[in-house]
């Protein structure tokens, strides 16, 4: 099936904090293009909680750039991002990959040392598929109960389960 291609991931973590600068390192990742809500913060959350400070810290010593690609709105993710001093994009419209392909060349990046990190398959997974980048999804941290959201989650399922089942060979370390 066509989609496949697209909403596959490399990974499947628990959280954000499960993807190491050590992991990255060795896997040739410099610059993590990251998703905001849902995948570091809830929507609840207008500030970086402390947890992701750290572990964007953790990053930068290891020489791993993170740059915040978000399809929310401008005011949310530049007051997300001010703090930390992370590059970021609003109002990206993933799974269309403009903004992140800007967001690459702005960054200085390249297909092989970018990681896409998100909690959806059918925005962040198919907009960093697109681009060429690797992949790693989290479960959402809090999802949203509206119709909506849950019919993308039916949608989504079956990819889940399929990646549950037959997890890609060479996890992060799979040439692409
Ligand atoms: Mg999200």
């Amino acid at each position: 099936m066509i989609l496949e291609r697209w909403l596959l991931p490399d990974r499947m973590v628990p959280t954000f904090r499960d993807v190491t600068p050590d992991a990255l390192r060795e896997a040739g990742i410099r610059f993590i293009f990251s998703d905001i809500d849902n995948t570091l913060a809830t929507y609840d959350d207008p500030e970086p909680p402390e947890d992701v400070t750290r572990w964007i810290r953790a990053m930068e010593e290891a020489g791993i750039r993170v740059i915040f690609v978000s399809n929310n709105d401008r005011g949310r993710v530049e007051r997300f991002a001010a703090p930390l001093g992370c590059p970021a994009y609003a109002k990206a419209r993933k799974p269309l990959v403009g903004t992140l392909r800007r967001a690459m060349t702005e960054a200085g990046a390249v297909r092989g040392d970018s990681l896409l990190l998100g909690d959806q398959l059918l925005t962040d997974c198919a907009a960093g598929r697109r681009a060429g980048m690797r992949v790693i999804i989290v479960p959402p941290i809090k999802d949203k109960t509206t119709l909506f959201f849950r019919a993308k989650r039916w949608i989504e399922r079956p990819y889940v389960r399929k990646f549950t089942r037959n997890p890609p060979e060479g996890g992060l370390h799979g040439a692409r």
